[in-house]
């Protein structure tokens, strides 16, 4: 009897840990909200200005503001 309910209590302790890793995955994908216009992929909201032009003129020969329209640099 006490073995049922042992096991019965770890299979609720791994659903609850399967719940929080979901949870962090949507916070991690919240948190990636800088997006390039012209090939799509994703910055860090955190990214700074020089990152985001390094990309724009590396890969696009394009301005920040061409391949982030809507990037505003925090002061
Ligand atoms: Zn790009």
């Amino acid at each position: 009897m006490g073995n049922g309910a042992k096991a019965a209590s770890k299979r609720e302790r791994n659903a609850k840990e399967t719940k929080v890793a979901k949870s962090q995955l949507k916070v991690n994908e919240q948190a990636k909200d800088i997006q390039c216009n012209i090939c799509k992929s994703t910055f860090l909201k955190t990214t700074r200005a020089p990152a985001l032009t390094e990309h724009a003129a590396n890969k696009h020969s394009k301005t920040l503001k061409e391949c982030f329209p809507t990037f505003e640099e925090k002061k």
